[in-house]
């Protein structure tokens, strides 16, 4: 074969993408490979050649081809917009006196709920006979002694109908009880309980929820409060919601509240106005601003507050990332895009006595920043050096896409592709004329990882890219697994211990353990939703600034491309959202084969090619 070996280069903010092929004499393209790696430092920067390199190697030895051989790297003038991400709470429950224990004990006693006044174990000898009592256990009691002391006061016609225990035998009490009765255990601040005041202690089934205490109206039937105090306790009751039991016990200066946070305010400074906006106003209200002030040239949030820090954390690392040593400062950095989405994370309760969760709200921010410099050429200069052959910086990201995307079975301009990465979602039109336009806007891949991770309360990156990457199951026996469809699979050999009964995400490697107290269909629709907030708002966002004249209709054919829109329900849920506005929607397959990736790498390639022929 004869022709001129070159490779494509796509340096993204993820991943780094070759494309080798051999062009001949009238620009016909013979493709050689594919590869892919992981990108190395911030792409564009001198970090980034490393990984560049070692895609460009790996492409070669597949195809038995030598450095010495290649005619050219072409590598992607990197779109010079690098994405951060930041969340803050605006919510805030606060219990100032000891109201409430909510919280999931392995194995409470008896069911039922009992309502009644707190009274010590130590003072139940002198307990009057008429009022029901809720004994309270502290640390060091044996639970023989427990029962005994109930057993002894409930014979003297006290009537008995709750425990609160210290520690975690609610059931070996239970069991030597002569009257059941519902009985709390685990509770570490049990000292804190408020003695001689009216408490309800509920124990729902096992496998079923408490349904008293964590309806607000139960709460104010239980304690028979008015409606000013009824809505003091709402989040009492929703701080109790799942839980499979509780104690309220209501103390007369007992204060609870559901503060809301002031975050701050953002200023968007658009291209003709300004407009602030509140950021407890929710994701809506700032997306809605944003709109006003198209096309953003920065945003800046008040110091000293929320946003200021959110927004300064963002400048901050991308400044970190970014640092040459040329001197750039933050204030330097423009931000050319944000996008707001309202979440929720599972937080403390302050004043809780159990360690208590409670779903505070959230808005998280990923910010979108251009930098005036590139530094590619520095990285072609030192691919050229590394391989001895030349090295040229060609084509405009979104371009180059489209030209990839073209090679998907089945499309033809006009065409609108929809790259769907790690920072940001990027879209490019390309009309019957020729004519491209692209557009980039924050939140992509990364975004959706870190909101499973907050609302899950993982804390666990590794494990958040597993649960937002495959589906989920429920291991009902070690022969056995229920996926989330509904459908059961069995297994020859037996499961591993630690995934028995647990809630797992199906891995390629195997079954992984979700640590989360939430059940499967929770943890499936916090992935979705996740996803949702952040593809199906974005590359609606981004299609109506290509579109002509906005009009989501208007557009033919549109192609996803990149990592995210491997997902196994990413591009499900875009089509469902576009469908609604007539678009045919699918995943790419660039060159037939590669799937939604290798666009820009590929889109290099041809680029050379027609300029050849
Ligand atoms: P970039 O072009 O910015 O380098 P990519 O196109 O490589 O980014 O996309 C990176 C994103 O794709 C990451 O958020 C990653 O989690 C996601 N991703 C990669 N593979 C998959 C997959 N199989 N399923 C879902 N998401 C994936
Ligand atoms: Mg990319």
């Amino acid at each position: 074969m004869s022709g001129r070996l070159v490779v494509g280069v796509d340096i993204g903010n993820s991943t780094t993408e070759a494309c080798l092929a051999l062009v001949g004499p009238g620009g016909e393209v013979t493709h050689l490979g594919t590869a892919l790696t992981r990108t190395t430092g911030v792409k564009g920067t001198p970090a980034s050649t490393e990984g560049a390199l070692t895609a460009v190697r790996r492409v070669l030895t597949d195809a038995g081809r030598r450095p010495g051989e290649l005619d050219r790297v072409l590598l992607n003038e990197a779109t010079p917009v690098i994405s951060g991400l930041a969340m803050e709470t605006i919510t805030e429950t606060v219990i100032t006196e000891s109201t409430m224990i909510g919280h999931n004990p392995a194995t409470p006693g008896g069911e039922g709920l009992g309502v009644g006044t707190t009274v010590s174990v130590l003072d139940l000898a002198g307990h009057p006979g008429d009022e029901p009592a809720v004994v309270v256990v502290p640390h060091g009691w044996d639970f023989d002694d427990v029962a005994a002391a109930l057993n002894t006061a409930v014979a003297r016609g006290v009537p008995v109908v709750a425990a609160v225990l210290a520690g975690d035998d609610a059931v070996l009490v239970t069991n030597r009880l002569r009257q059941p009765i519902p009985v709390v255990d685990e509770v570490s601040a049990v000292e804190k309980v408020p003695l001689g005041m009216r408490a309800a202690v509920e124990v729902a089934a096992p496998g079923r929820t408490i349904r008293t205490l964590s309806n607000t109206y139960g709460i104010a039937t239980v304690f028979d409060l008015d409606p000013d105090q009824t809505r003091q306790v709402s989040p009492v009751a929703r701080a109790l919601t799942g839980n499979r039991s509780a104690v309220v016990v209501r103390t007369p200066s007992g204060d609870v509240t559901d503060r809301r946070i002031p975050v701050g305010v953002l200023e968007l400074r658009g291209e003709v106005r300004t407009v602030k906006v509140d950021v407890d106003a929710g994701a809506e209200a700032i997306m809605d601003a944003l709109a006003r002030v198209q096309p953003l040239r920065d945003a800046h949030g008040e110091p000293g507050t929320h946003v200021g820090g959110m927004l300064a954390a963002v400048r901050d690392t991308m400044a970190d990332t970014m640092d040459d040593g040329s001197g750039g400062a933050p204030g330097d950095i423009a931000i050319r895009d944000v996008l707001a989405v309202d979440t929720f994370v599972p937080a403390e309760v302050r004043g809780g006595l159990a360690g208590e969760i409670t779903l505070e709200n959230a808005v998280g921010l990923a910010a979108m920043v251009r930098t005036s410099r590139s530094r590619m050429a520095a990285v072609a200069a030192r691919v050229s050096a590394e391989l001895g052959a030349e090295a040229t910086i060609g084509g405009v990201e979104g371009e180059m896409a489209v030209l990839g995307a073209l090679t998907t079975p089945g499309t033809r301009a006009p065409v609108v592709v929809v790259d769907l990465g790690g920072g940001s979602t990027d879209a490019a039109s390309l009309t019957a004329e020729g004519v491209c336009t692209a557009v980039h806007v924050a939140g992509a891949g990364e975004l959706v990882t870190k909101l499973v991770d907050a609302e899950l309360a993982l804390d666990d990156r590794e494990v958040a890219e597993l649960v937002k990457r495959s589906p989920l199951a429920k291991v009902e026996s070690f022969f056995h697994v229920r996926h989330e469809d509904g459908t059961v699979q069995f297994f020859d050999q037996p499961l591993p211990a630690h995934v028995f009964a647990r809630v797992v995400v199906l891995s390629p490697e195997g079954p992984v353990p979700i640590g989360t107290r939430h059940g499967l269909d929770a943890v499936r629709r916090v992935r979705r939703e996740a996803k949702r907030r952040v593809f199906v708002v974005n590359t609606l966002r981004a299609l109506r600034q290509v579109a002509p004249d906005g009009d989501l209709r208007r557009l033919d054919f549109v192609v996803l491309l990149g990592g995210s829109a491997l997902d196994f329900e990413i591009p499900d849920l875009i089509a469902d959202a576009l469908a609604a506005h007539g678009v045919v929607c699918g995943t790419g397959n660039v060159l037939g084969d590669q799937g939604p990736r290798n666009a820009v790498a590929s889109g290099l390639v041809a680029a050379f090619a027609q300029g050849i022929g």
